[in-house]
């Protein structure tokens, strides 16, 4: 038997002080509720559902929801002002992967995920192709302004404006740092040792349309193998994506280093070979957590044995009694 638990990230950046009290309320309620349906999996309380798949995507729609998140409602904006948005979700027992890219006017992509990886022989379902499978599978089409936060079109309006004036003035080879990266993601395993991993996000402001980054990506954005653990990731989706980051870290816990220094492990790698700069949590077969990133912050909370564990800043957890 395993000690079960439910590991979330709330995005790895530079996260400003006027939203750390809402990220972390935002990632408690999502770990949270995640658990209660791990729970709910290990004593046998629902009679269909509450697997491990179940917690990571309960714990992954609380957050979508949460418009603070740069995932379904407050995703950031597409350089043409849309939302489009990736995730995936992946089952460690089985290792079946569903995933959807740049698809819009959903509210919880991670659903559609879902439904790709359970109704499908395929794992990843792109723009309208994933939008006309959503609607085929009883998704509702919201409207897009519904998913639009103010502070979504603040920071693409404050990108357009210093990417037109100091950046093309002056040549700069780096792009301004103005956008959140609130994506999402969460890691469970059960007590019987089923693991799963659920990633979602609106990407990075201003890409372009149709970009797709790493968090649909199995081995980047999440990787999830009952034999090792699972991982879920955040950051710059294109360093993640030619790092295979959430892969590269499982393959260093399978070698029996901890879950922290594999993650370590996986972001030195890409810093040090790409210059990417990210986060991720991950959690063993053995129900061992790991939380760790090279972005000033990244919001995380887990449960386990009843005790809430959470942090934004470096080298900061704080434990409280559930
Ligand atoms: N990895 C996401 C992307 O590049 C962004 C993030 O994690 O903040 O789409």
């Amino acid at each position: 038997m395993v000690e079960p638990v439910v590991v979330v990230h709330g995005g790895a950046w530079a996260v400003p002080e006027e939203l750390w009290d809402e990220s972390l309320q935002g990632v408690k309620a999502a770990a949270r509720r995640g658990y209660g349906a791990s729970i709910h999996c290990y004593c046998g309380v629902l009679t269909a559902g509450g697997s491990s798949v179940d917690a990571a995507e309960a714990s992954v729609v609380c957050l979508e929801d949460n418009p603070v998140f740069d995932a379904g409602t407050g995703s950031v904006l597409t350089f043409d002002e849309q939302v489009e948005m990736d995730a995936i979700i992946i089952d460690g027992t089985t290792m079946e992967a569903g995933a959807v890219g740049a698809i819009r006017n959903v509210l919880n992509p991670v659903k559609v995920a879902r439904l790709v990886m359970e109704k499908t022989d395929h794992i990843m379902l792109v723009g309208d192709g994933a939008n006309k499978f959503a609607a085929a599978h009883g998704v509702q089409e919201v409207d897009p302004e519904v998913l639009i936060t103010s502070l979504a079109r603040q920071t693409l309006a404050k990108y357009k404006k210093y990417t037109s004036t100091v950046y093309h003035l002056f040549n700069k080879t780096e792009k301004p740092e103005t956008s959140g990266h609130e994506t999402v993601g969460c890691v469970v395993v059960d007590r019987e040792g089923h693991t799963s991993c659920a990633t979602s996000t609106g990407g990075i402001t201003a890409k372009m349309p149709g970009r797709v980054g790493d968090t649909p990506i199995v081995g980047a954005g999440g990787f999830a193998d009952d034999q090792v653990g699972a991982v879920s990731t955040t950051g710059h989706g294109e360093a993640i994506m030619k790092a295979c980051l959430a892969r590269h870290i499982t393959s260093v816990m399978g070698t029996g280093e901890s879950v922290k220094s594999s993650i370590q492990n996986g972001l030195a790698h890409m810093e040090s070979r790409i210059k990417g700069f990210g986060g991720a949590i991950a959690v063993s077969c053995k129900g061992e957590v790991g939380t760790h990133f090279s972005t000033p912050r990244m919001t995380w909370a887990y449960i386990q044995a009843g005790k809430l564990h959470y942090g934004i800043h470096p080298n900061q957890h704080v434990t409280e009694d559930l």
